[in-house]
């Protein structure tokens, strides 16, 4: 369990500087770019992002993807070769908002094992203008990134085995508040 628990970390970090394998996108339903994180990825990334999510709304989701799923574009001209964009929950307007959010980690923990990606990082998915209080956000995504793992104990094996899950802050504060919900996790 040790050695699983030391699987997810927090760091205060633009998630646009990040090399990782795979960044988590906290989209819209439209797929197209927007303000907070979305935008700076966008931004960041460049038009092949864009491109790319313009290709899925057309080839795959015309009514938008939906709350709680995940879908993979190149990383463009970010560090990171994946982008997974996933759309969290409005939390004073969705149904189930807690299932919601624990949905986009799991799908997109899926989606980067579909990609074989070691290392996949997070924003505070929904805690933005989506309005999640961050301390249960905070919660709600250890738990569900550790309820993964615990899940998928195949995920960590062979050669492309997942290495790092990055829980990634924006400010102090928000990492003082998902550093205290990764030590307060029962494995
Ligand atoms: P949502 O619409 O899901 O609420 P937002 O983009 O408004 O998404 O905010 C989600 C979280 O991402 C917030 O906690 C915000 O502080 C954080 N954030 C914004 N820009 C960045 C960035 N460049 N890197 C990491 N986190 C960011």
């Amino acid at each position: 369990m040790r050695k699983n628990r030391g699987i997810i970390r927090v760091e205060q970090v633009d998630i646009t500087t990040l090399r990782v394998d795979a960044i988590v996108n906290a989209a819209n339903r439209a797929l197209l770019g927007g303000g907070g994180v979305d935008g700076a990825i966008h931004r960041a990334g460049g038009l092949a992002i864009l491109r790319a999510c313009e290709a899925l709304r057309a080839e795959r989701y015309p009514d938008g993807l939906p709350i709680g799923e995940a879908v993979a574009t190149p990383g463009g001209e970010l560090p990171a070769r994946w982008v997974i964009h996933t759309v969290g929950p409005v939390y004073d307007q969705d149904r189930n908002a807690e299932a919601l959010l624990a949905a986009c980690y799991r799908n997109s923990l899926h989606c980067a094992r579909e990609l074989n990606a070691r290392t996949v990082a997070f924003p505070a998915i929904s805690t933005g203008v989506y309005g999640y209080p961050k301390g249960d956000a905070a919660q709600v995504a250890v738990r569900a990134c550790a309820q993964w793992i615990g899940d998928n104990p195949d995920a960590l094996l062979g050669p492309d085995a997942l290495e790092g899950i990055i829980l990634v802050a924006f400010s102090a504060a928000d990492a003082h508040t998902l550093q205290q919900a990764l030590d307060a996790v029962t494995w």
